[in-house]
């Protein structure tokens, strides 16, 4: 897109007229338009969603859609969320795969840059706001306690290197690749029957 499309204040405009007629949908459409393109495993997607949801940021997260691609742009991704930069979330996208596990830890994962960006706080991995929520879910979900820090440019003896602030207890950070492919890069994996049970019970 040419900058000077989004500079005018026309532009503007159009787009909040497209945000005010975007309607939300409710959880359980949701879970009838994921089982009409993908039958069970559709509906499980979603459930698994609603149970993270539930559990982890108490139901205030804004359904969805979700697809589950069997290609990604060039191979580079396995997941995707996608918003409109206003607090609205646009899509969720798991590579199908990566099979029932691999998209359930994905899910998590792209779940955890949806309430983000629907908090407009900042979404990217190396950042205070991804790390806080990477050690507050992990303690929650598998009561495991990790350190996770940013990663910032220092000068070491004269040399330019990075560092990661170590806990308070002297605990040093997990790795900033851990970081960004939390919760798989960390050997964490969701639950899959623990959620789904507890969400149909
Ligand atoms: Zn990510």
């Amino acid at each position: 897109m040419s900058a000077d499309l989004l500079a005018g204040p026309e532009r503007v405009d159009d787009v909040q007229v497209l945000e005010a007629d975007r309607h939300s949908l409710t959880v359980e459409q949701l879970r009838l338009m994921m089982g009409w393109v993908y039958g069970a495993d559709g509906e499980q997607l979603a459930d698994l969603w609603q149970a993270f949801n539930v559990q982890l940021w108490g139901g205030r997260l804004e359904p969805v859609p979700m697809w589950m691609p069997t290609c990604t742009n060039w191979g580079r991704w396995i997941g995707l969320y996608t918003h409109t930069g206003m607090g609205r979330s646009l899509s969720i996208q798991v590579k199908w795969q990566l099979g029932p596990q691999g998209r359930a830890d994905v899910l998590l994962h792209e779940m955890l840059h949806q309430s983000l960006a629907e908090a407009r706080r900042c979404t990217a991995h190396n950042a205070a706001p991804w790390c806080q929520e990477v050690m507050r879910i992990t303690r929650e979900l598998w009561g495991v306690s990790i350190w996770a820090s940013p990663s910032v440019p220092r000068r070491v003896a004269g040399k330019s290197t990075r560092v990661q602030a170590p806990g308070p207890d002297g605990q040093p950070s997990i790795t900033r690749k851990q970081i960004a492919g939390w919760p798989s890069s960390c050997g964490l994996h969701v639950s899959l029957h623990h959620l789904l049970e507890r969400c149909h019970a």
